[in-house]
């Protein structure tokens, strides 16, 4: 597979979709083909729904840990980790709106955008 062919956003089609991680599923029921839902991810990882995305952000963040890194600490790179998965995922929203989705500050919000280098929309 070539490197480059895989970047840009392709939907595909398939009569049911299935997260590998927690087995929500989704399609129609007269069993015609759908797109994958905006909010999922499939890719060679497997497929998932948009609440396995996040504890995966928030997952790959906590192994990136280090070792003695106390409950606290965890606590709040898991945070984190889900806010700057929202600022990425939607980088055009508000931050008001990405901290209600991750139950955070708006500061919080603002301060994953500089980390990312993400900037505000207009
Ligand atoms: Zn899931």
């Amino acid at each position: 597979m070539s490197a480059t062919a895989t970047k840009r956003k392709r939907r595909k089609l398939a009569k049911r979709w299935a997260c590998d991680n927690c087995g929500v599923s989704v399609g129609r029921i007269g069993g015609e083909k759908v797109e994958l839902p905006e909010s999922w991810t499939s890719d060679r990882d497997g497929t998932f729904c948009l609440l396995c995305r996040r504890e995966r952000a928030a997952q790959a963040a906590l192994d990136a840990a280090p070792e003695d890194c106390g409950l606290e600490e965890r606590a709040k790179l898991r945070r984190s980790a889900v806010i700057e998965f929202e600022v990425r995922r939607r980088p055009g929203h508000g931050d008001g709106e990405i901290a209600r989705t991750c139950r955070s500050s708006v500061a919080a919000v603002a301060a994953a955008r500089r980390r990312l280098k993400i900037p505000k929309p207009h």
